[in-house]
């Protein structure tokens, strides 16, 4: 099983163009990084779990409800006290113009929230990095990850979201380097690489088993400790990129589960070719389909040539 750590949350997608302070109706979607991870590793055959915090309300009855309907186990306490994560949403161009509520669920994720267990015995646990800018959450996942290093393998979604810090960059980037010391597979967007670099960090410095930087259009590049290869994007009309990364992880993930590629000392030249194709096939077909959770299901993308003789595992 695959267990993602994190954020789930109620995504208000604006329904009009134009700033947020003038739209008028929004439509509710599941969402949050990690969530949309664990709802694409479940469509892609492999046994998923969400672990998260969410409100003793309405909305948090509804995110359980949908992942559950997604076959992902939950492993998500409500809290007493706070309320479900929301957040509204409006696409200005490419750039996304968002408000994230604070003092939320997800961010009062306590040690004793969290079945240790289930982390324990995960083939791969996920993160990214939203759960730290906040406390208690962000001493909560990092004592995790401390205690699952070098016993469970690792993945981080680097998914910067500076906005978050407040004017603490200087903190946001400290907890980013200490994440990529602790990850196994790391992903990041060329932006963010760059923004990394700016700031004299280096992810590829930390050694990790993969590394994989997403370019939009322009597909991927992968680094493993044989070497780097550059995957052009799988060509498709997009609708809707939002949550393309996302989709790109899970099937990142997805792929090296069912190639039996977890676990491998060294992932050769051909292996990073074959799974950096597949995930830029699942997260272009994501961008075909509205919303989040736009990852199409394994059955449908095993009739497709280009993942012919990917699989030796059968999928659930
Ligand atoms: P987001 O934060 O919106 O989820 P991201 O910035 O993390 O996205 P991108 O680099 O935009 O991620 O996209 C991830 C992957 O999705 C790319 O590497 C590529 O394979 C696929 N992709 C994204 N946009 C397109 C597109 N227009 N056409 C084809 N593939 C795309």
């Amino acid at each position: 099983m695959m267990v993602s750590i994190g954020e789930v949350l109620i995504d208000f997608i604006a329904l009009q163009e134009g700033r947020l302070r003038e739209v008028r109706s929004f439509e509710r979607h599941p969402g949050g990084a990690p969530a949309n991870v664990a709802v694409g590793l479940s469509r892609l055959g492999v046994e998923s779990a969400l672990v998260s915090k969410v409100g003793d309300d309405p909305f948090g009855d509804f995110l359980l409800e949908e992942l559950r309907n997604e076959g992902v186990r939950t492993y998500i306490p409500r809290d007493g006290e706070r309320h479900t994560g929301v957040v509204f949403v409006q696409l200005i161009g490419a750039k996304p113009e968002f408000i994230l509520y604070d003092g939320v669920a997800y961010f009062n994720l306590k040690p004793g929230d969290v079945d240790f267990s289930v982390l324990e015995n995960a083939e791969v646990v996920h993160f990214g990095t939203v759960l730290l800018a906040r406390e208690p959450s962000r001493s909560t996942l990092f004592g995790i990850l401390r205690k699952l290093k070098g016993k469970v393998m690792l993945s981080y979604d680097v998914n910067l979201r500076p906005d978050l810090w407040r004017g603490r960059n200087g903190e946001m980037l400290r907890d980013v380097e200490e994440a990529l010391r602790l990850a196994d597979v790391v992903k990041l967007g060329d932006g963010e690489l760059e923004y990394l670099r700016g700031n004299g960090i280096e992810p590829e410095n930390f050694n990790p088993w993969l590394m994989a930087v997403t370019s939009g259009e322009r597909g991927s590049e992968l680094v493993g400790e044989c070497c780097r290869v550059r995957v052009p994007a799988y060509r498709v009309e997009p609708l809707d990129t939002t949550g393309a990364g996302d989709a790109f992880m899970a099937a990142l993930l997805a792929g090296l589960y069912h190639s039996n590629l977890l676990g491998k000392m060294e992932l050769d030249e051909e292996s990073l070719r074959r799974i950096g194709r597949f995930a830029n096939l699942v997260a272009a077909l994501s961008t075909t389909r509205r919303g989040a959770w736009s990852v199409p299901k394994m059955e449908e993308i095993i009739l497709m040539r280009e993942v012919r003789g990917l699989y030796q595992r059968s999928s659930r």
